[in-house]
């Protein structure tokens, strides 16, 4: 009789416990904070790539900054990488090109929407794109060179450095602008790597 009871009524409960105290931890840990207060599960696929794998340098970060190029905000949409002109620009998410063309201070760009509210902009490229609008590209997907600094297309662009020649937006050198916004806001790049 005791053994009975010991096999159908305690072992359920000694299982139950085993079972929250070594397992649910574990099957939750997504979702459960250390603190055990549970957060909404973000199920956005962040997995960005960095643009140009083989430049990693930011040379100018997001936000507020003194000393801009001439003609550009003193507030900073994205990050700029340093990297030679013709150096390859990758999808940072699968998306659709939305945009091709020439887009004033950021000179000659690239934008992607993402399926999930992101927005991928690349800016200072080359104006010979290898990518069009309405194109799907692939996370990974080549979709445009790092352009030079001076264009000849005057008619694009207003900008002009010291020597009075015109650039391709607001630059002191061929370097990517990468920018991103989530639901329509800039958030900085920098925090999704
Ligand atoms: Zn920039």
């Amino acid at each position: 009789m005791k053994k009975h009871f010991l096999f159908s009524t305690l072992f359920p409960v000694v299982l139950a416990i085993f079972v929250s105290v070594f397992f649910v931890p574990f099957a939750c840990s997504n979702s459960i904070t250390s603190s055990g207060i549970p957060f909404v599960i973000d199920d956005n696929p962040k997995d960005f790539m960095w643009p140009t794998p083989s430049y990693k340098n930011v040379t100018s970060p997001f936000g507020y900054r003194k000393s801009p190029a001439t003609g550009a905000s003193t507030y900073h949409g994205g990050i700029d990488i340093g990297a030679p002109q013709g150096s390859k620009i990758f999808a940072t998410l699968s998306g659709k090109v939305i945009y091709t063309g020439f887009k004033g201070a950021n000179g000659y760009t690239v934008i992607i929407k993402h399926d999930n509210n992101y927005e991928s902009t690349y800016g200072h490229v080359s104006p010979n794109f290898v990518v069009e609008v309405g194109d799907y590209v692939e996370k990974g997907d080549h979709i445009a060179n790092v352009g030079p600094k001076y264009i000849d297309k005057k008619s694009f662009t207003t900008y002009k450095d010291s020597t009075g020649q015109y650039t391709n937006g607001a630059t002191t050198g061929p370097h990517l602008h990468f920018a991103i916004s989530l639901n329509g806001k800039r958030i900085d790049p920098a925090t999704l790597f």
